[in-house]
């Protein structure tokens, strides 16, 4: 505990506490990083504002992303002690585990300046009380008696091995630094066709194949588009529209990774991550090995409305984005993602409606640019809630022909069962408004539903 600085880097770069920051907003101004590689979401969470943080989230700063001492702005906000930015932060999948050039996690810091609430939130989102620093020092090791205590019992509880995890041969070393996912998939949006190995066919039908494969040492699905008449357009047009697919930057939204156009008789082809689960269509609906219940339903919903809120400050909107259950996909931790693989392009079937069960019913009849999306968008969440605790396909009896003419023509709606909690039906009814203007935005109702989840 002497080395106050130097153990724990924090005369060093980053975290810095004693020093004066300078303005936030003039901190924030400057486009990217400052001389010592801080974003703007590590001053945010530094200096434990908020709503900045929510905001910058909303735009998509990168959670993980590290300064030139490889704090992650989880490594601030635990440091200063700001145990809502903590919270928010581990929502969006911060790493509770990264280890900063010293070799230490945003654990050492929270215990090392005692910030004893922060610490037990870390721990119980996962973060080690027995892994090393650069000098073998433990976050336990760092924390006063009753801290030490109290976070050796919560690990134990939770199942923690408490023996000492070395510095050197740490597990998080290979893939969390090296950032797999996101950072270096990040950088090619064009792909080498011959470095995708196909492993199996997953699916036939009129859009196209999907393939199960690897690329990169990353198991990822390969759909390959079905289009007639491959163009020198068409081909033009897949590579100004699928860059934009290309969204890496929210935990409830999957990224298409890549793309090319496959010889010799050319096929685009477009790369996404393998989703072990499968979409939430086949999770509801199709029997895997868990079921659904409300906790569940309400956590799936949550993630959606994140998602889309987050699709929906995006300007222009990303076009024929059809949310449903099956452009839904379901992550190994249970997270639900928005597909960016299943927008379609613009030479596939153009003004084809695709699943009218979840589609509004104004969005049925009128032409694409009359419609207001995020208002319908809004319609198809409704869907979606009633699906999720249904657990019923909407308008299962009837062929995609005789729900689109019923929804758009004949009133035909979803029929609410009795026994759904009156809280989802209630938001599930303002989702579902007949007047567009009248339904509410999705940054609005991910509140109530995170309310609901405390519940
Ligand atoms: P559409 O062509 O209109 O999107 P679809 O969703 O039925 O129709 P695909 O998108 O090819 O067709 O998906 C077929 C099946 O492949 C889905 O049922 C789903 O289980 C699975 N699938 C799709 N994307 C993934 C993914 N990223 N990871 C794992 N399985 C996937
Ligand atoms: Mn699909």
């Amino acid at each position: 505990m002497e080395r106050r600085g130097g153990s724990l880097g924090r005369d060093k770069p980053c975290p810095d506490r004693g020093s004066s920051s300078g303005s936030l907003s003039a901190k924030l101004s400057t486009v990217g990083r400052d001389d010592h590689g801080f974003s703007p979401l590590h001053w945010a969470c530094r200096e434990g504002r908020s709503s900045v943080v929510d905001m910058l989230i909303m735009r998509g700063a990168r959670i993980n992303v590290m300064n030139r001492g490889d704090d992650t702005p989880l490594h601030l906000a635990s440091s200063h002690g700001h145990r809502e930015i903590v919270g928010k932060l581990i929502q969006c999948k911060a790493d509770t585990n990264s280890a900063n050039e010293h070799g230490n996690t945003p654990l050492h810091y929270a215990c090392f300046w005692g910030q004893d609430q922060v610490a037990e939130d870390l721990v119980t989102n996962g973060a080690q009380v027995s892994i090393c620093n650069k000098y073998g020092e433990t976050p336990l090791d760092k924390a006063k008696p009753h801290l030490c205590e109290l976070l050796r019992e919560k690990a134990e509880k939770m199942g923690q091995n408490l023996a000492k995890i070395p510095f050197k041969d740490t597990f998080w070393k290979g893939t969390t630094r090296t950032r797999p996912r996101n950072g270096t998939l990040n950088k090619q949006a064009g792909i080498d066709y011959k470095q995708l190995s196909l492993l199996a066919k997953v699916n036939e039908n009129q859009s196209g194949e999907l393939w199960q494969g690897r690329w990169q040492g990353n198991e990822i699905v390969v759909k390959v588009l079905k289009v007639r008449d491959w163009t020198t357009r068409k081909s033009r047009d897949f590579n100004e529209e699928y860059p934009k697919l290309r969204i890496f930057s929210h935990p409830n939204v999957l990224p298409m990774l890549g793309a090319c156009q496959s010889p010799p008789a050319p096929h685009p082809i477009i790369i996404t991550h393998w989703m072990p689960y499968g979409s939430l269509y086949n999770v509801l609906h199709e029997g895997t090995n868990f079921v659904v219940d409300q906790t569940q339903a309400v956590k799936f919903g949550l993630d959606i409305a994140c998602g889309m809120a987050f699709l929906h400050t995006l300007e222009p909107m990303i076009p024929r984005h059809y949310l449903n259950s099956k452009s839904v996909m379901i992550d190994e931790d249970m997270t639900a993602r928005i597909s960016m693989a299943d927008v379609k392009f613009s030479f596939q079937c153009p003004g084809r409606m695709y699943l009218p069960a979840w589609v509004a019913p104004e969005a049925l009849q009128k032409k694409p640019e009359e419609i207001n999306r995020r208002s319908s968008d809004m319609w198809s969440f409704a869907i979606l809630l009633w699906e999720l605790v249904t657990r019923e396909v909407p308008y299962a009896d009837l062929s995609n022909m005789e729900i689109g003419m019923k929804v758009a023509l004949e009133g035909l709606r979803p029929t609410i069962p009795p026994g759904i909690s009156p809280h989802i039906c209630k938001l599930m009814k303002i989702c579902m408004n007949e007047d567009p203007a009248k339904r509410p935005k999705f940054d609005m109702i991910v509140p109530i539903l995170e309310k609901m989840q405390d519940k």
